[in-house]
């Protein structure tokens, strides 16, 4: 009798001390959730987490990679442990086809065991090198490790997927994500997110200037990331009438910076309303005007929340590197509108002056077009 499973190696999780267990609670709840659609049973025991009872191992361990505290997965394989003569031939044949060197890594929680780990080591190595001919031993500095559990049960496993890492989702708080459809921002929210913060996104819509395509692009943006987390909750903000307003009551070299004002007010009322503790933009120092220094002061002047930009320090180079290996680079090249290009102004403030925003924001009946704006929100739920 042997079954396939996926054992489940978590990483910083391991350091919690104390809290330890809410961690792993937490961990094996999202893992659960991930493979859901597998079928799969996933649990704890003996300090880790295992999967079984998918129907197609391959599909299943690259979901349960990509959860935040998951630090690699193992596809492996359970057989009774009275039977050593077949375990040796499995560990055999899971090393077929394998090339360079390797060494055997028995473990033995089990003492009654008939045989000690050295020596399951010895002839586990041995039945593997008369296997397989383009393998060579390599205990220092081995290509492959055939690991061997002798638990409750055997459990043998040579392959080792590295997965995405971080803390698991929900154990770092929450905060709201300013998502446009553009390569950074899905990008920061994604950096807090794998720390473990549930992300909620507040997307800016200027209908009819932008159109639905370009909000379908966001909300595709929104499953991407969301994916790795269990899912998002994107508020969908109308703010045509805003920009409109800015657009022809403010001077035009502070539109733009204005308009981010708004955005981030709108956010954090959004935000605080639905337990956020922080915003989180995809702002890069210097990447355009509204993000040198000054503006960014003046920006985040408006709001009482922590602000974090998580690739402040990034080139666009990384950025890209970071969002093709997330996966959302493709969906952030689609060529949509975005609210911001539409009103961009033809040389916008470097070096705004705090008075000179206010005096500009004045001439708004502020209140109102924010509470416009909130009660046009809508939830959608990827
Ligand atoms: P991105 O920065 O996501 O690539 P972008 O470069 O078009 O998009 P910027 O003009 O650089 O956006 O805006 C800076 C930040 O402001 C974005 O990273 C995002 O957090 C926020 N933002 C811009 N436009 C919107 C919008 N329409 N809805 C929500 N947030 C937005
Ligand atoms: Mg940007």
């Amino acid at each position: 009798m042997e079954r396939e499973l996926i054992l489940v190696r978590y990483g910083e999780v391991f350091l919690k001390g104390l809290n330890r267990p809410y961690f792993m609670r937490a961990l094996v709840k999202n893992v659960k959730k991930a493979v859901a659609q597998d079928g799969a049973d996933v649990w704890l025991h003996d300090g880790r987490i295992l999967i079984a009872g998918f129907s197609d191992i391959e599909a299943c361990a690259e979901r349960a990679s990509r959860v935040f505290g998951v630090h690699s997965v193992c596809p492996a394989v359970e057989m009774e442990k009275e039977n050593f003569n077949a375990i040796a031939d499995r560990a055999a044949e899971m090393c077929r086809g394998l090339k360079g060197t390797f060494k055997v890594a028995a473990r033995r929680s089990d003492k009654r065991y008939p045989m000690d780990s050295p020596q399951i080591n010895a002839e586990i190595g041995g039945r593997i090198l008369a296997a397989c001919p383009d393998l060579k031993v390599d205990l220092h500095h081995p290509d492959h490790v055939l690991n061997v559990e002798i638990r409750d049960s055997a459990y043998l496993y040579v392959r080792v997927i590295p997965a995405v890492g971080g803390m698991p989702t929900g154990t770092g708080g929450r905060a709201a994500l300013l998502l446009s459809g553009g390569i950074d921002s899905p990008v920061a929210g994604w950096m807090l997110a794998k720390r473990g913060v549930q992300v909620m996104g507040v997307h800016f819509h200027s209908y009819p200037y932008t159109s639905d395509r370009a909000k379908e692009k966001v909300l595709e943006l929104a499953r991407i990331v969301g994916a790795y987390c269990g899912g998002m909750k994107v508020f969908v903000v109308p703010f045509t009438h805003i920009q409109m307003e800015i657009h022809e009551k403010c001077p035009e070299d502070y539109t733009t910076l204005i308009m981010r004002r708004y955005m981030m007010r709108i956010a954090e009322r959004i935000g605080k309303k639905n337990g956020a503790q922080a915003l989180i933009t995809g702002e890069s120092v210097g990447q355009v005007a509204s993000q040198t220094m000054e503006a960014l002061g003046v920006t985040d002047s408006v709001v009482s929340l922590p602000v974090f930009r998580p690739v402040i320090g990034f080139d666009k180079s990384e950025i890209i590197d970071l969002a093709r290996k997330i996966g959302t680079l493709e969906t952030s090249e689609l060529p949509y509108e975005d609210c911001c290009t539409v009103f961009t102004p033809k040389h916008p403030a470097t070096h705004p002056k705090m008075e000179k925003t206010l005096e500009g924001e004045e001439k708004l009946d502020s209140d109102a077009l924010i509470q416009e704006a909130i009660d046009g929100t809508e939830t959608v739920i990827v």
